[in-house]
């Protein structure tokens, strides 16, 4: 037997309809709030990660899929969704169209992570991302995109937090006062922090580690160091998400992963699926176009982790759609209605209802266990009787009940 790689999933027939509710709610919420769908390919040139999530991540230092294709070019596994899309908008001039430009997307993930409960090795994210204007206007459409797709699950119990990491200007200032107080307790820190220490000191807040959680909770806080400008922005978001009603915790220990992000970052947070209980993050990244090539454009989006999003919606116990089963089963009775009964399904489908019948040449009583298990809403059982006089007891399986009805009328009466 191959077994599936560590750290993935299948999504089976019976689960996929939960799936199908939530991309239903991330496409309606998109769409409502004027985000259009781009698609980028699932894997890239390896540059582009390396240039647009940052050398000193742990997405590019210990979890990329990379490998060297036929060609013997680099190539990698989307390891997130930000990345792709800004290389997308350089490439296709679309700073040239009517700005800003919003976009979102559904895409699987990939990062060589230790599999845990909500952390898996490829997962799938809904993501926005909003080029070309450094308005908190902009940071506010992100986030009550994110809030108004949680609301329409019925999801309540997240917390958001948000936070600035100020700009190239005042978070240099930081990182300085940063190394200033790490470097005295260099000796009880992971080692990954040691070496962050000196490459990017603001990593170390974002460890796991809680050893050094612990030393981090006094480290000096960001929000004392940020500039005029990158403070005004902060200050304007909370304005703006506090006239909408929308609470928050601005929480300084929030610094994102990523090494493009530029003052407001922030995270949705769920309590109640253990540890890896974040699930959407996002910020502003001014820098990323530029990084990668594109002239200097303000830019801001966030990823929401779908597998998380319906763990939590699961614990909650909402509703997540119903299971897709058949509208009818015709089981015809005897070899002679077999193909009678085939050639009706296919009718009846031609016209958008889901039928099924007989494909396994199956007893009258199979065919009845099938039609049970299966779900199927409706059932007609079609022998030589039914046949020529072209009317049929249309049974109702949760309802118990039977109606008689004509083979003619079945469309309408079932469906549209
Ligand atoms: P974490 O701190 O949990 O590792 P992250 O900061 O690496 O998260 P992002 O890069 O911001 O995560 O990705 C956006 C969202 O995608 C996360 O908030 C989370 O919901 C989801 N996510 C990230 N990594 C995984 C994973 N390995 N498995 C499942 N979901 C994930
Ligand atoms: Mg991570």
């Amino acid at each position: 037997m191959i077994s599936i790689p560590k750290g993935t999933k299948d999504v089976l027939p019976a689960e996929s309809y939960k799936w199908h509710y939530v991309e239903r709610l991330v496409r309606e919420t998109a769409a409502a709030f004027g985000w259009r769908e781009i698609r980028t390919p699932t894997f890239e040139h390896t540059e582009l990660f390396l240039r647009g999530v940052g050398e000193t991540t742990d997405i590019v230092n210990k979890e990329m899929y990379t490998f060297q294709d036929k060609g013997n070019r680099s190539v990698t596994l989307k390891c997130e969704g930000t990345a792709g899309v800004a290389r997308a908008y350089i490439e296709n001039g679309l700073e040239s169209q009517a700005q800003p430009t919003k976009m979102y997307y559904i895409t699987p993930v990939f990062r060589y992570e230790k599999p845990q409960s909500g952390r898996l090795r490829e997962h799938h994210q809904f993501g926005v991302e909003l080029f070309g204007t450094d308005s908190p206007y902009a940071d506010a459409e992100v986030i009550t995109t994110a809030k108004a797709l949680l609301e329409k699950l019925g999801i309540k119990e997240l917390e958001l937090y948000l936070n600035s990491i100020g700009c190239p200007v005042c978070r240099g200032r930081y990182n300085a006062a940063l190394k200033e107080y790490f470097e005295v307790r260099q000796n009880q820190m992971c080692p990954t922090c040691r070496e962050r220490l000196t490459k990017n000191p603001l990593r170390i807040l974002d460890c796991k580690v809680p050893s050094c959680g612990e030393i981090s909770k006094d480290a000096p806080v960001i929000l004392d160091y940020i500039c005029d400008d990158c403070r005004a922005h902060h200050e304007k978001l909370q304005e703006i998400l506090t006239y909408l009603g929308i609470t928050y915790k601005v929480n300084p220990r929030i610094v994102r992963g990523l090494d493009y992000y530029t003052k407001t970052v922030f995270e949705f947070v769920s309590g109640a699926i253990g540890a890896q209980g974040t699930v959407c993050g996002g910020g502003r990244y001014n820098n990323l176009v530029a990084e990668i090539g594109g002239k200097p454009t303000p830019a801001v989006g966030f990823g929401m982790g779908l597998e998380r999003l319906i763990m939590v919606a699961e614990a909650a116990g909402l509703y997540l759609g119903e299971k897709e089963c058949a509208t009818l089963y015709i089981a015809p009775i005897g070899e002679e209605q077999v193909l009678y009964a085939y050639a009706l399904v296919q009718q009846l489908r031609a016209k958008g209802i889901a039928a099924e019948t007989d494909i396994s040449g199956r007893s009258l009583k199979a065919q009845m266990k099938y039609a049970d298990k299966s779900g199927a809403k409706f059932v007609i059982v079609l022998g030589d009787a039914e046949r020529q006089s072209g009317i049929v007891k249309l049974k109702e399986m949760s309802a118990s009940k039977e109606e008689e009805i004509t083979i003619d009328g079945l469309a309408k009466r079932l469906g549209r």
